[in-house]
């Protein structure tokens, strides 16, 4: 009997710290089995593949990107590939995540805007390097549905909005770096219009084939880089 106290009395113990280890983790539902193909997608994937920005290696260190996509995929959360979220839309494979949020050279500092909240997973990695995050939807359902996953999670510097991308957010303009993460057909100006001078625009530019793109804006006017093909939801509705 006394034995089995003590053994009870263990057991609780155990159970109480247990829990209490999670009270107050921003990331609490994080299972150590998740955190360690968070790890081997960052050095297999992303690290391998030339990302080095420790910022940005970091994040997705960081953010649990199983939270985002559906429950019977979490387990292919950090596999090399993109995977539906509902709604016909998808979650970015994970280097290009990494890549586009390398390529708009983020800081601390600063302010960016995110064109397709999707899952809210971008947004997330985002908002683990820089000050503010907004991000806009056109999807209504989807975007109140991530933006109470991102609020669950604890980040209180990402905001929400559902609407157009194509207008961006002129009442927060200028930002210091914009992320487009579904495909135009041709670069939006209001988006130029919003970036401040010398920021960047990483936008997936055309229609079957798609080139990722960078836009600086200078003071001579736009610079434009070709990156890589990619694929990505087109951008729907237009600049009206
Ligand atoms: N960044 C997302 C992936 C986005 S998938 C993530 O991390 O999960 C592309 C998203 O862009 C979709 O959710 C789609 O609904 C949205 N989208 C498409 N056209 C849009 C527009 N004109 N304005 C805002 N969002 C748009």
């Amino acid at each position: 009997m006394d034995y089995f106290f003590r053994y009870l009395v263990g057991v609780t113990i155990l159970v109480v710290i247990s829990f209490c280890g999670c009270e107050g983790n921003k990331h609490h539902f994080d299972k150590g089995s998740y955190a360690m193909k968070r790890e081997d997608m960052v050095k297999n994937q992303i690290e391998v593949r030339g990302i080095s920005d420790k910022t940005v290696l970091e994040a997705l260190r960081k953010v649990p990107r199983h939270m985002f996509v559906p429950v019977e995929s979490q387990d292919y959360a950090y596999n090399d590939h993109p995977l539906p979220i509902g709604f016909d839309q998808t979650i970015s494979q994970p280097y290009i995540v990494a890549l586009m949020t390398e390529l708009a050279l983020p800081k601390k500092s600063h302010k960016v805007l995110e064109i397709g909240t999707g899952s809210g997973y971008q947004a997330a990695v985002l908002a683990e390097i820089v000050g503010h995050v907004y991000t806009i939807e056109i999807v209504s359902d989807l975007g109140k549905r991530s933006e109470k996953k991102l609020k669950e999670l604890g980040y209180t510097n990402i905001h929400m909005r559902i609407g157009n991308g194509y207008l961006g957010w002129p009442e927060e303009a200028p930002f210091d770096a914009i992320i487009v993460t579904a495909a135009p057909e041709e670069i939006p100006v209001a988006l130029i219009d919003q970036l401040k001078m010398n920021a960047k625009l990483v936008i997936p530019v055309g229609k079957v084939f798609q080139d990722l793109m960078v836009i600086t804006k200078t003071k001579d006017g736009i610079k434009k880089e070709s990156i890589i093909p990619v694929r990505f939801v087109p951008m729907v509705g237009d600049e009206k």
